[in-house]
């Protein structure tokens, strides 16, 4: 039998995405916390771009924190997460596009899969792996911020100083959550 598909797995892969400040990193925490009550092995893991609070630890917005270990590509995750039961990845977006593989592989072996990431950067396009990752997922979770502009479901990030960068971490107010038609009317006012 191929190593990496049993019989008996139970691997899976969810997809939480949505613009910043939509709660993503808080609904992995929350399923992360779930894992722990239940006794299950979980490791954390989030690119080593991000070093916006701590290097080893993932903080969402309102204050959760759990340790994780940053890595520098998804290759060494397969190693990282070889014990674990559930692998869960924060600011995905950031990982090269091996992510995909990796993730199916961690899930063909039994593993429990947990994915957070932007869905779309800030010119509204998919970013890096995770369009990929959705594809491929088993459960998909689009969560949403609120429009700063009008309050209705925000569905990307605006960047308010103008650049044709990507999202860069550490420059989160610089963003804000936007619906589609403010996104629109704001971006063809300029
Ligand atoms: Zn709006």
């Amino acid at each position: 039998m191929n190593a990496t598909h049993q019989k008996t797995s139970k691997g899976t892969i969810e997809v939480i995405c949505g613009s910043m400040f939509s709660g993503k990193t808080e609904e992995l925490l929350r399923r992360i916390h779930r894992c722990v009550l239940a006794h299950l092995r979980v490791e954390l893991f989030k690119p080593d771009t991000d070093q916006r609070y701590k290097p080893d630890a993932v903080v969402s917005h309102m204050g959760r924190e759990l340790p994780c270990q940053s890595v520098s590509s998804s290759s060494a995750l397969t190693l990282l997460a070889s014990a674990a039961d559930v692998v869960a990845i924060d600011e995905a977006q950031f990982f090269d596009l091996e992510l995909v593989s990796v993730c199916q592989n961690l899930a063909n072996a039994g593993k429990r899969v947990i994915i957070a990431g932007l869905d779309m950067d800030s010119n509204a396009q998919p970013f890096g792996p995770i369009p990929q990752l959705m594809a491929v997922a088993d459960q998909v979770s689009k969560v949403q911020a609120i429009c700063a502009n009008c309050g209705d479901l925000a569905y990307v990030s605006y960047r308010i100083s103008k650049s044709d960068s990507l999202v860069y971490l550490g420059e989160k107010k610089e963003y804000k959550p936007l619906c589609r038609s403010c996104y629109f009317s704001i971006s063809d006012a300029q």
